[in-house]
């Protein structure tokens, strides 16, 4: 049975991880969507509670995906967890640098994990959560940029 992990803070989940969440599910046996608790990041607009909620309800039609989170070393939780395969997304050149080293990395300290990374969809080659965080506190529209339920959380978070 092929396990997989997608790391990621998610924060929050937008159209691009979804895209990448629905492909990766269709090539693994088990899709482990890994949200990580980061204690040194206080900038953070959900808690990892709610991010955690917010993937299970736009996965709960994948039944092979399960949300999870993670602190320390991602290479220790895929061990934790037996999962052979880390999926990556990749978006503009800008992420190839930092994604290669980190895939390098993760190798060097546990060489039986593989990091798969898929390319983003064309429609969010430019979508990321901090762009997503930003239109919405200006009051930018961002319904075609995260999945339907999430754009209310979003929009919520920043009336308070
Ligand atoms: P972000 O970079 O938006 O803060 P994360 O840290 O949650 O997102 O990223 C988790 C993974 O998802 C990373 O591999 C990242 O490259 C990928 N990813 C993020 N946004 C997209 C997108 N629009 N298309 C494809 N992959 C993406």
């Amino acid at each position: 049975m092929l396990k997989a992990i997608y790391p990621g803070s998610f924060d929050p989940v937008t159209n691009g991880h979804l895209d990448i969440i629905v492909r990766a599910s269709k090539l693994v046996d088990r899709l482990v969507v890994a949200v990580l608790e980061n204690p040194s990041k206080t900038s953070s607009l959900f808690t990892v509670d709610e991010r955690k909620e917010h993937l299970k309800i736009v996965t709960k039609h994948l039944k092979n995906v399960e949300i999870q989170s993670f602190n320390g070393l991602m290479v220790d939780f895929a061990n934790k967890i037996n999962a052979k395969v880390v999926i990556r997304g990749l978006r503009a050149v800008t992420d190839f640098e930092s994604e290669f080293q980190m895939a390098l990395i993760n190798k060097s300290l546990n060489s039986e994990v593989e990091t798969f990374f898929i390319s983003t969809s064309v429609e969010h080659l430019y979508l990321s959560s901090s762009m997503v965080k930003e239109i919405a506190m200006f009051g930018g529209n961002i319904d075609t940029m995260v999945p339907f339920p999430i754009k209310d959380f979003v929009l919520e978070k920043y009336k308070k």
